[in-house]
């Protein structure tokens, strides 16, 4: 029964990315020019808007710090100084520069070295790092290293529980996160693995940008592209 139940959610997870995508279309995430960037936009965008990131990064780019030899160059007090916009200074300042230090010592400095180890060992490594939860660690693994995880964060918990995709709703702990992370990846799992990939990326893109124009603290349901599927739960 429990295991009808769950086809049942990847199922109706699968009609919402279609419908998503049907309304909103494809997102072209994540917004960023190179893997790097994404790498700091996935650091800096922790409980921040994303226009905060934007003037974060555009400090960044000004200063010639949006690179991983310009990271590596800057001083603490400088690189906190040019995310100020994002918050948490004193803690994703520091964080940043643990990630390059890690790349530097144990990847030789190489994103390409980084992403060639396997999923697994990879996902581990980005956790043991300050700052790295696995909202953060996926986000990265996906967009910036070229690895098939799903991503799951707020918005998707929102949906998820009040659409009762997840019994019992998932809580914001790392329980809740892997239950949102194992329903993502049970609604894609019948496609070919670079397909996947495409659909995790996408999926994820369109949460938000339901979350943000509905699925708030408050829910808007009217309007919604997703009432549809209310009565489904
Ligand atoms: S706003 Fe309402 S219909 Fe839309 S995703 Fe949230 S709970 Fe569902």
């Amino acid at each position: 029964m429990k295991s009808r139940k769950r086809q049942s959610s990847a199922g109706r997870i699968r009609r919402i990315h279609n419908r998503l995508l049907e309304v909103y279309g494809p997102q072209a995430w994540w917004p960023a020019q190179t893997r790097f960037e994404v790498i700091l936009g996935a650091y800096l965008t922790q409980n921040t808007a994303w226009k905060a990131v934007e003037l974060s990064l555009a400090n960044l780019r000004a200063a010639g710090a949006l690179t991983i030899a310009g990271l590596r160059g800057v001083s603490l007090d400088e690189l906190q100084r040019l995310i100020r916009p994002s918050g948490f200074i004193t803690r994703k300042a520091p964080a940043l520069k643990a990630f390059v230090s890690m790349l530097d010592a144990e990847f030789g400095g190489s994103l390409d070295t980084l992403s060639a180890i396997p999923t697994d060992t990879l996902r581990e490594r980005l956790l043991t790092l300050p700052g790295v939860g696995p909202e953060t660690a996926d986000a990265i693994m996906l967009y910036a290293l070229g690895h098939t995880v799903p991503v799951a964060d707020e918005y998707l918990r929102r949906i998820a529980e009040r659409h009762r995709l997840i019994t019992p709703p998932p809580q914001k702990n790392r329980r809740g996160y892997d239950s949102l992370v194992q329903l993502t990846s049970e609604a894609f799992a019948s496609e070919p693995a670079n397909e996947r990939a495409q659909h995790f990326n996408e999926f994820h893109a369109l949460t938000v940008a339901v979350g943000k124009a509905h699925c708030g603290r408050t829910p808007r349901c009217e309007g919604c592209p997703l009432a549809y599927d209310l009565e489904n739960a």
